[in-house]
């Protein structure tokens, strides 16, 4: 891979054995790449590149608003989601210990006066982290009842790129922290996806079948948590 540089856009081409032209921008940020076949030369890839250059510039502003609109500072009326609805957050200054409240249509935050946002932050995370925990035990053993499988253990941890991992061998399963933000439909969806993989470890024909059979709507649960990441991030699990 090496890259070329087209108005002040950087762009990595990669050759390989293809038939056609390849042109992606990729989040988070708006990597450029082109892939192109073996025989065409850098001068061609670059009028391949001016003459796409309105859609490139359209793409990477995209990401980029995106990516400002991710970044969260924890201040009052800010949205936050917790199980699949929107909230507004309040930031409400005592002085005691730091509490979350799910009051109407806002998420009270109450920290102490001169708290930084990454305190802020923290107390909010604790928080998801402690509903999701009670929400997980009551959906396991609804479908250890219903799979016939037994989870031995399970934990919540914060991943970039998977709603949930199962770990064969100790029967154990990981869900990611973002799903408190989710509906409860899709947090059952995963637990239950992670549980199928302790009958059939692989996404194969055989998964899909105990999958049909167990939920048989699980693509439309699979279809809306991709369609709710912002960042197009390639999520699996
Ligand atoms: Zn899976």
């Amino acid at each position: 891979m090496h890259q070329i540089t087209v108005g002040n856009i950087s762009i990595d081409v990669v050759r390989k054995d293809i038939k056609n032209l390849h042109l992606g921008v990729y989040p988070p940020k708006g990597r450029v790449r082109i892939a192109t076949p073996l025989k065409i030369d850098d001068e061609a890839v670059r009028l391949f590149a001016i003459s796409k250059l309105a859609w490139i510039k359209k793409q990477k502003l995209k990401f980029e608003t995106q990516e400002r609109q991710l970044e969260r500072r924890f201040v009052s009326g800010e949205s936050h989601y917790y199980r699949g609805r929107r909230y507004l957050l309040n930031v409400i200054y005592h002085k005691a210990a730091p509490r979350v409240e799910i009051r109407k249509n806002n998420i009270d935050l109450y920290v102490r006066e001169g708290s930084a946002s990454d305190q802020r932050e923290k107390v909010l995370t604790e928080w998801y982290r402690g509903q999701l925990k009670e929400q997980i035990p009551a959906l396991i053993d609804k479908w250890q009842k219903i799979i016939g499988v037994e989870v031995k253990d399970w934990g919540i941890k914060r991943m970039k790129t998977k709603w949930g991992t199962c770990t064969f061998a100790q029967r154990r399963i990981w869900l990611n922290l973002e799903l408190v933000k989710k509906p409860q439909h899709c947090l059952e969806y995963i637990i239950m996806h992670e549980m199928v993989h302790l009958l059939e470890r692989k996404h194969n024909d055989r998964f899909a079948v105990y999958m049909d059979k167990y939920l048989p709507k699980w693509h439309f649960y699979k279809d809306e948590l991709n369609r709710s990441m912002l960042r197009h991030e390639i999520w699996d699990y």
